[in-house]
């Protein structure tokens, strides 16, 4: 019976409640109490494996699953470990939920819109194209019910999701050449996951799947004409600067894209009940820590792009955006119509999105507007 500690939107202070702070825990979980309750076993170590859909220690995207395993193995005191393995190194990127899935290893980072294959409804736990931001999409998982969704589509799998990560609203991508209207996008190549890539394909272009560590070469050598990935930060790290002249915005097919940790069933359940709260409040610490660091360095990546590397950046043209809008719409009607779960989540965000957009409107656009004094 897996337990979490996190659950119904609130946390439980009932045995654990010392560990809700990171700084605390090692100073504040004094054995005592535990050991009267049978809750902790000191000299067991556990020591688990993390395999990964990114470069290791890619910038951000790898930089998170390092960070959860050094705020594990601080707070567990060495109890539990976590070893990191970068795309390839055990798995390929592609192979991170089925290798998770089997038990081969314990645990898994990764972007939950790359199971589509699993389940149509994986894709609405990253990102929906014009659906919500990081902070709405955080709300939405962990006070609006999307977590609890989440773990019922997983279940099956013998997974269980957590949140990973946020890199804020994406670039819409590099292209090779100009677009200036939906005629530019009709044969185009281009690497565009999940329900972006639907939509893509509704307008005439055709996604292509490719996982990060290939997205250079094939651009360059014209295997395919434009890719998103995910913002300065990351793309000036991939230098996708050489092999496109044109960086559009606004990245309207991943506003608010979340990462995925991935934890086999049976690997947690083994964990005594304080390491699993450790594991799942880690992975609400670099949730957010993910978000802070994206957000503090695109704009610095941006400016080196266009200062240094002299980068065409430019908005995609308005009657491009209301037909992707337009389209947007009609895909995720048919998606909804076509798989029951896929409706069921959908339901779910996009009544909590209309709901929180709602207020954004006159608090976090308003003042977006305000402050750029328009
Ligand atoms: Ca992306």
């Amino acid at each position: 019976m897996v337990k979490l500690f996190m659950t119904n939107n609130r946390f439980s202070f009932s045995i654990h409640g010392c560990l809700f702070a990171l700084s605390l825990v090692l100073m504040a979980c004094g054995g005592a109490e535990q050991q009267e309750q049978g809750a902790v076993e000191p000299q067991k170590q556990y020591k688990w494996k993390m395999v990964t859909s990114w470069p290791k220690n890619f910038p951000g995207l790898g930089k998170a699953p390092e960070t959860f395993a050094q705020y594990v193995n601080k707070m567990s005191a060495g109890r539990l470990t976590v070893k990191v393995y970068g795309a390839g190194e055990l798995v390929p990127g592609f192979e991170v939920f089925d290798a998770v899935s089997q038990g081969t290893v314990q645990m898994g980072h990764s972007g939950a819109y790359y199971w589509k294959g699993k389940s149509a409804a994986t894709q609405l736990f990253t990102t929906i194209p014009f659906g919500m931001n990081a902070q709405e999409t955080n709300a939405w998982l962990h006070y609006g019910g999307g977590i609890e969704l989440w773990r019922e589509v997983y279940k099956p799998f013998g997974l269980i999701p957590f949140a990973g990560g946020n890199t804020g609203v994406q670039l819409a991508g590099w292209f090779k050449k100009e677009i200036n209207s939906i005629d530019d996008i009709q044969g185009l190549k281009m690497r565009i996951p999940g329900l972006g890539g639907e939509v893509f394909k509704k307008l005439g272009g055709i996604p292509i799947a490719l996982t990060g560590g290939e997205l250079f070469t094939s651009l360059q050598s014209g295997a395919i004409d434009a890719t998103e990935w995910v913002g300065p930060y990351n793309d000036l790290a991939f230098g996708l600067y050489k092999a496109a002249d044109y960086y559009y915005y606004s990245g309207w097919h991943e506003p608010g894209p979340t990462l995925e940790f991935i934890v086999n069933v049976q690997a947690f359940s083994a964990l005594p009940e304080d390491l699993q709260a450790i594991v799942e409040v880690a992975t609400r610490a670099v949730n957010q820590d993910m978000l802070d660091e994206y957000t503090a360095r695109n704009n610095e990546a941006m400016v080196a792009l266009q200062e240094k590397h002299k980068v065409d950046m430019r908005p995609l043209p308005a009657d491009v955006m209301t037909a992707l809008r337009d389209a947007s719409q009609v895909v995720m009607q048919e998606q909804a119509a076509a798989d029951p779960m896929f409706n069921k989540v959908y339901q779910s965000y996009s009544s909590f999105q209309q709901k929180v957009q709602q207020y954004h409107r006159i608090s976090e656009m308003e003042y977006y507007l305000n402050r750029a004094g328009k």
